[in-house]
């Protein structure tokens, strides 16, 4: 999380690891200077034993409620738990920060909005699309998701406060327009954030009959690497996340290609900052909140390009996000993606940005590249490259083609 003023993270109690200091997030480097401003962290707090004892004196517990705690720490300190949230817990972001300490007492007590969103049906989630869904998926190429993913980790890394990682948005929304082009109906903006320089950006197809009724994929745009390499690290993402935002432009190359105009508003998002916090989605999830959208399903791709578990191709989270559209996206699996397995499994609060969504009462699903304990291990390495996934982005193809079907399935 960036050097921010005032942040506020929050905890969540899950499966309980133990709390071993780690070995190489060495947190005796982390000797915060007295005058650095105070951030209070959101994170499961099946961490906050684990926090606790790595921290040791320079973290506070403020407030402990429905397995969320908010704790208070220095702002160098965000990134060291950031690096043992991931190599702990094996979370990609793993914890929410807030502005202030009323928003993150506010996220505590979010339980209503965090009910809703897992239990309430926001649509119909009949499959009679055949006729559409079939002629799209064939088109969907892994050869393009690949070159999308190699330019992506070509930068040196896409962090959020880097000139990199502005430049990498830069470059998708480049794509995305050019994939639109002479489309009137197609719009592709930065959504800009006021405490960090990296956009998130934001592809809106308008539609045609039910304007107000909002389709989201989207998936974080940002990469890190290590806990002490911020804007001068090498973190190429290949996985995380250059394949979900590679796998969110193939939707698109799709789409454009075949002059698709849907009948609701699908909007595709590459969120700045999830990696610190999950900051670039809270901001655009709780505008929408505000705003009063009426946002029917979102679909989170964070990792799709590493095939970790020989028995699920498709790994569903249950945790943070909506049970119907999740029975929904594995029936569309066994409707349109023959011979794909798939499962669940949980990532515990925070682990990407569906979470945003979720604690503001929007439906949402995160589809993974496999089970938890046999995902990619390099992530928030320099060793995230494609060759990881032996050069080839047939994983990451799965998930193009589930969101295809989700979008137009949707959108009827
Ligand atoms: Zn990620």
């Amino acid at each position: 999380m960036n050097k921010l003023s005032m942040m506020l993270l929050v905890m969540t109690l899950g499966s309980g690891l133990s709390a071993q200091a780690h070995e190489d997030v060495d947190f005796s480097k982390f000797q915060p200077k007295s005058n650095e401003k105070d951030v209070f962290l959101t994170i499961d707090a099946d961490a906050l034993t684990s926090a606790k004892s790595n921290f040791k004196n320079n973290l506070e517990i403020m407030e402990v409620r429905d397995g969320l705690a908010i704790i208070k720490t220095k702002e160098s300190g965000v990134e060291f738990l950031s690096h043992m949230m991931h190599e702990e817990f094996h979370r990609c972001g793993g914890f929410m920060f807030h502005d202030n300490i009323d928003e993150a007492t506010t996220e505590l007590f979010n339980a209503d909005n965090r009910a809703l969103a897992s239990k309430a049906i926001f649509a119909n989630y009949t499959i009679d699309q055949q006729d559409t869904v079939e002629k799209l998926l064939p088109q969907v190429q892994a050869s393009e998701i690949e070159s999308s993913i190699r330019k992506l980790s070509s930068f040196k890394n896409r962090y959020y406060q880097a000139d990199t990682g502005v430049q990498s948005q830069e470059w998708i929304k480049q794509r995305w327009l050019e994939l639109a082009a002479g489309r009137s109906d197609v719009k592709v903006e930065f959504f800009d954030h006021a405490s960090w320089k990296q956009p998130s950006v934001i592809m809106t197809i308008e539609g045609a009959v039910n304007p107000e009724e909002v389709i989201i994929v989207g998936g974080h745009a940002d990469s890190i690497s290590g806990y002490f390499g911020g804007a001068s690290a090498t973190a190429p993402g290949a996985d995380d996340n250059a394949s979900g935002m590679s796998s969110i432009t193939e939707v698109i190359r799709v789409l454009m290609q075949n002059s698709y105009r849907p009948n609701k508003t699908i909007q595709f998002m590459g969120y700045a900052a999830e990696e610190v916090g999950l900051r670039g989605s809270k901001e655009v999830a709780a505008s929408y909140k505000n705003a009063g959208k009426n946002v029917i399903g979102v679909m989170q791709l964070d990792m799709t390009n590493f095939k970790g578990s020989d028995e699920f191709d498709i790994v569903m989270m249950t945790d943070f996000t909506n049970a119907d559209q999740n029975e929904f996206l594995g029936k569309i699996i066994d409707e349109y993606l023959e011979g794909l397995n798939w499962g669940y499994d949980k990532c515990g609060y925070g682990c990407s940005d569906h979470a945003s969504w979720h604690s503001n009462g929007f439906p949402a699903s995160m589809p993974f590249e496999a089970r938890m304990k046999e995902m990619n291990k390099k992530i928030h390495t320099a060793n995230d490259t494609i060759e990881i996934s032996r050069g080839t982005a047939s994983h990451a193809a799965k998930f193009s083609k589930l969101a295809v079907a989700f979008v137009v399935e949707l959108d009827r």
